[in-house]
């Protein structure tokens, strides 16, 4: 699943490719996403220039001097840029083509994607409006996330990716986090300290950063035509490693499930 790393690769990724560009054509071979893409979007987007490409969570925010075409990859979305001569793929269910031939193609197997036209300020639509956070701006801080968690009895792991808490801390990132932290993932928000929530968010900064960094080194696979799009593969520290020896303590990590995803931690070191 794309995570806030990948989702910053690619709208790093694509940004200069589309940027200032306009659109000429949209092609939409499959408009059943998790939600329909909307019958009049090609009509909508034709002939505007992209403005500026930025993302908010996990939404890329593709906008224009009309309107912002709000894109979300859902469970298994990618994007590539690519020219009209390269040959459609089975799910490559977009294209934004732009008038220098240039191609912004939507591919996406499970179909949990979106990509939504609005008018309004996109920080005013209804899916953005309530999102907490971003987690590397100044606005995520030890301070908040200890206010919010007050009386909180949810696991900490829970609460940091309770995107009205704070955007983009997905399951491995939380795992990472809290790891890094010294933090049970199965602890009481609740009963967590200011101390300990101002290291914890620093270490969900350094682990979100590192991916970013190493999503950087494979921008390559994703923007040109041979590329196969996909996610990257990092060095984690717990997440896929239950059983093996914590790379601290060298005790066996164990695994549990939390909010029904799956929880690796060490005992010895998290407290
Ligand atoms: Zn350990």
């Amino acid at each position: 699943m794309p995570e806030l790393p990948e989702v910053e690769t690619i709208c790093r990724g694509i940004a200069p490719h589309i940027m200032g560009q306009t659109i000429n054509q949209v092609l939409v071979r499959q408009p059943s996403l998790r939600w329909m893409i909307s019958d009049t979007l090609a009509e909508d987007l034709m002939g505007l220039t992209i403005k500026s490409v930025t993302r908010r969570g996990k939404y890329l925010l593709l906008a224009t001097d009309q309107g912002t075409l709000l894109v979300h990859l859902g469970m298994s979305g990618s994007l590539r840029i690519v020219t009209t001569a390269q040959e459609v793929g089975k799910h490559d269910h977009v294209d934004i083509i732009f008038t220098n031939g240039i191609v912004l193609r939507y591919n996406d197997p499970r179909r949990f994607g979106a990509m939504l036209w609005t008018v309004e300020a996109a920080t005013e639509h209804k899916l953005l409006k309530e999102l907490g956070p971003e987690p590397l701006s100044e606005a995520c801080n030890g301070e908040l996330l200890f206010q919010r968690s007050r009386k909180r009895k949810v696991p900490i792991k829970s609460f940091i990716m309770d995107s009205h808490i704070v955007v983009g801390v997905g399951n491995i990132y939380a795992n990472e986090a809290l790891f890094m932290a010294g933090l049970l993932p199965t602890r009481h928000a609740g009963t967590i300290a200011l101390d300990d929530y101002q290291r914890l968010v620093e270490c969900i900064r350094v682990v979100l950063r590192h991916a970013i960094e190493q999503g950087g080194t494979t921008l390559r696979d994703f923007v040109n035509e041979s590329g196969k799009a996909g996610y990257f593969q990092q060095q984690l520290q717990v997440y896929g490693r239950a059983g093996l020896p914590c790379v601290s303590c060298e005790q066996p990590l164990q695994e549990t499930r939390l909010a029904n995803r799956t929880t690796v931690f060490c005992c010895v070191c998290q407290k």
